[in-house]
């Protein structure tokens, strides 16, 4: 069997580690491109969400060198993903691919499916496998989403335009590589001391911008057209709402054990939208409403063109702009998009956050509980915790 999967971020990470250690032979698809999204789009129905789109040109690279077997997400839930799997096995069909597609369904009334498509990976590895195998991701997840966040922080205040990507790509190499939980930990102090040695002015007047939306367009670069990175390198310091380890955990652990408790995001999207809507349709406004009242300068709002609970939460947003009084800017993304367009809106809205700003506009950020806030390199490496 020679697994693949679709990209999102640095979850290739993860997962090879994941299926590795189960002893199946893992193609991780190209790093997406413009001929990966071109592929995706050439095959797939027009008003598809864009990560399908994307996802099959992922599958297609991947067929190419070899995979037999795709490993995708199910879903539930009043959007299109749930359908998914279906629609990319049947586009694969149609084009005479014949990948085997092993779709983990979520654990919430799918015990059976989600056990199915585990026992079929997992064929030949023994319970014991299964954990370490686990445990590994899941440590290799964990110490990645914390080195992201302190990327946001550096690179906003990076003196070496590009000093702090350039970091980062050493650091995800790092992680990869390492083939132990403790080895993981190890790569993460080694990626912590990089980011050490990277020269900064700590006292540079940055704005704080939140990033709000759609998962996968927030956690795909090559989606979102590196908006973190050209956020960073225009001097504004990003605060990311959705991290993997977070939506492992919620989704995948506590929402299965009924002790996910979405009462804050409920309550605070209450007065707008009063029911679930799928996605992170409901977490778009009440985390927009949160950002506001802690005092950051402005949120972007990141979506697929066409996506359902996004497209609701694009109706909303403006309206939360003005009784919160904070700047949102909207980018619904797809294959049509490209960097140049993104990057004059987003000048346009820093001069705007930073005349907000000079004109005395509040910025109580002190209140956020959040890694990404944590001004100085000292109080940086103080908030590091591997364990
Ligand atoms: S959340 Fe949006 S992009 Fe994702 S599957 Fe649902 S409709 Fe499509």
């Amino acid at each position: 069997m020679k697994v693949t999967f679709p990209h999102m971020g640095y979850l290739y990470v993860p997962l090879r580690a994941f299926f590795s250690q189960l002893g199946i032979e893992v193609v991780v698809p190209p790093p997406i491109s413009q001929d990966t999204i071109n592929l995706g789009t050439r095959y797939s129905p027009e008003f598809a969400c864009l990560p399908l789109k994307i996802n099959i040109g992922n599958f297609l690279q991947a067929a190419e060198l070899g995979a037999d077997t795709v490993v995708m997400a199910g879903g539930i839930g009043p959007c299109r993903f749930g359908y998914y799997a279906q629609v990319q096995k049947e586009i694969l069909a149609d084009l005479g691919i014949h990948l085997d597609m092993i779709v983990l369904e979520p654990p919430q009334g799918h015990w059976r499916q989600l056990f199915r498509g585990l026992k079929s990976l997992a064929a030949n590895a023994g319970p014991v496998t299964v954990y370490r195998a686990g445990a590994l991701a899941w440590a290799k997840l964990k110490v990645l989403d914390k080195l992201a966040k302190n990327q946001f922080v550096i690179r906003a205040r990076e003196k070496v335009r590009g000093s702090t990507t350039q970091t980062w790509r050493i650091i995800l190499d790092l992680v990869d590589q390492a083939d132990s939980v403790q080895a993981v930990y190890i790569a993460a102090e080694q990626g912590q001391k990089l980011f050490d040695r990277i020269v900064l002015e700590p006292h540079r007047d940055v704005l704080k911008v939140g990033l709000v939306g759609e998962i996968y367009t927030l956690l795909e670069p090559a989606v979102n057209l590196e908006i973190e990175r050209l956020l960073g390198e225009m001097g504004v310091e990003v605060v990311q709402s959705v991290y993997l380890s977070n939506w492992v955990m919620t989704n995948l652990v506590l929402h299965t054990f009924h002790l996910r408790n979405d009462g804050e995001h409920y309550q605070l999207a209450a007065p707008y939208l009063g029911s679930f809507v799928g996605g992170h349709g409901l977490e778009t406004i009440s985390t927009t409403i949160f950002y506001a009242r802690s005092g950051l300068d402005g949120v972007i709002h990141l979506a697929p063109l066409t996506c359902m609970p996004e497209i609701v939460a694009k109706s909303i947003l403006p309206q939360v702009s003005v009784d919160e009084d904070i700047p949102v800017l909207t980018f619904m993304l797809d294959e049509h998009s490209a960097e140049a367009g993104i990057q004059t809106r987003l000048e346009a809205f820093y001069e705007l956050l930073k005349t907000r700003k000079q004109r005395g506009h509040k910025n109580n950020i002190k209140q956020i509980k959040n890694e990404s806030t944590i001004l100085g390199r000292k109080s940086i490496i103080e908030s590091l915790s591997w364990h």
